[in-house]
C-alpha cells in the first residue's frame, strides 16, 4: 500500500507541474488584443472529422514530405501526470479564462531524408481550391499597373528553390491548396501587398497561434536577413489578423494546412503598389529571394530535426461555439 501511495503522490505532483506549466504559459502570453481566426474556427467536435483524411489524400507522388493524415483530434483534459515521460510543451493559449480548456496531443512526427522546406507561391493555382476553400476563389491577389502579385510570388518561390536545393535542401514550391498536414522543416507563404494608393512600403510577417514554439525563430531569422538584403522597412503596424490566421497555417480549422509541427510563417514581401518595392521584386528578384533564403538557412542551422520534431505538442483547441438561441 505504501508503494501505491507513493505512486499516487508522484502522479499528483507531476500533474501539478503540468497544470502549473500550462497556467504559466497562459500567464506569459497575454490574451491577444485582437481575436485570431483560429479562435473562431469550427467547434472542436467538428474538427475530428475535418482532420480524418482519406488515406493518401493529396500526397506527393512519392509520399515524401507529406505527413500521414493526422490522427483524429481528441479533446481531452490535461493528460494525467506521469503518464508520459516525454516533455511536452504547449502552443499559444488564447482561450477565454472561463472556458474549460480543450487540449489535444499531437504526436511527434517522423521526417527522414534531407531537410525540407515548403515555399508557397501565394494565389498560385487558386482556381483549384476545393469547395471547402471556395472563399479563396475570389482572393486572386493584388495587382498594380498590370503586374500581378501571383507572378512575383511564383518567381521568388522558384528562385528560392534554385538557391536552396544546391545546399542540399529539398524545396516544394506549393500552390494555394497545400497537401493536408504538410510536414517540413519550415514553411514560408509568399505574398505581396497592395494599398490602392502607392503610398505604403515595406514587408510584413506573421504566424499563427496553436503551433510550435519555433515560429518566432523562423520569423526573426527571415525578418533580419530579408530586411538587411532588401533595405525595405518592416511594416509592423499593418500586420493583420488575416495574416495571423492564414488558412494554410490554421490546422485546427482547415485540413489543407501545414502539420502542427511544421514551423510556418507568412511573408508579405513588399507592396506591389509602391514603385520602389515593386521595382525591387520585379527587377532585383535575386536580392529578394537571397534574403529569404539566408533566413531559412540560418533557421535550419539552429533548429535540427531533433529540436523541431522531438516532442509531442499539447495544443489548446478553440472553445466550441455556443449555439446562439433563436428568439
Ligand atoms: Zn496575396
Amino acid at each position: 500500500m505504501r508503494g501505491s501511495a507513493g505512486v499516487l503522490l508522484v502522479l499528483a505532483a507531476a500533474a501539478a507541474v503540468l497544470v502549473g506549466a500550462i497556467v504559466g504559459q497562459q500567464a506569459l502570453r497575454p490574451a491577444e488584443s485582437e481575436p485570431l481566426l483560429a479562435s473562431t474556427a469550427e467547434p472542436a467536435a467538428e474538427l475530428s472529422s475535418a482532420m480524418d483524411l482519406p488515406e493518401g489524400a493529396l500526397r506527393g507522388s512519392d509520399g515524401s514530405g507529406m505527413q500521414a493524415p493526422l490522427p483524429a483530434l481528441t479533446a481531452m483534459p490535461a493528460p494525467a501526470g506521469g503518464a508520459t515521460a516525454a516533455p511536452v510543451f504547449m502552443a499559444a493559449a488564447t482561450a477565454r479564462p472561463t472556458a474549460t480548456p480543450l487540449l489535444t496531443r499531437v504526436p511527434k512526427p517522423t521526417l527522414s531524408g534531407p531537410r525540407r522546406v515548403g515555399i508557397q507561391a501565394g494565389h498560385w493555382l487558386t482556381q483549384n481550391a476545393p469547395p471547402e476553400l471556395r472563399r479563396l476563389l475570389t482572393q486572386t491577389g493584388t495587382s498594380w499597373n498590370g503586374i500581378n502579385e501571383v507572378t512575383i510570388n511564383l518567381d521568388i518561390a522558384e528562385r528560392l528553390k534554385e538557391i536552396l536545393e544546391p545546399q542540399g535542401i529539398v524545396v516544394d514550391v506549393l500552390p494555394t491548396v497545400i497537401p493536408p498536414g504538410y510536414l517540413a522543416d519550415a514553411f514560408v507563404a509568399l505574398h505581396g501587398d497592395g494599398d490602392g494608393t502607392g503610398a505604403n512600403s515595406g514587408y510584413k510577417m506573421a504566424f499563427s497561434a496553436r503551433r510550435t514554439p519555433h515560429e518566432a525563430a523562423l520569423m526573426d531569422a527571415i525578418k533580419a536577413h530579408y530586411g538587411a538584403a532588401t533595405g525595405l522597412p518592416y511594416d509592423q503596424f499593418r500586420i493583420s489578423n488575416q495574416m495571423r490566421g492564414y488558412y494554410a497555417m490554421a490546422w485546427t480549422s482547415n485540413k489543407w494546412s501545414t502539420a502542427p509541427h511544421t514551423p510556418s510563417v507568412i511573408l508579405e514581401m513588399g507592396y506591389v503598389s509602391h514603385d520602389r518595392d515593386r521595382d525591387l521584386m520585379l527587377n532585383r528578384p535575386e536580392v529578394v529571394a537571397g534574403g529569404i533564403a539566408e533566413g531559412i538557412i540560418r533557421f535550419l542551422e539552429t533548429h535540427p530535426r531533433e529540436k523541431l520534431f522531438g516532442q509531442d505538442l499539447i495544443v489548446q483547441l478553440p472553445a466550441p461555439r455556443t449555439p446562439t438561441p433563436r428568439n
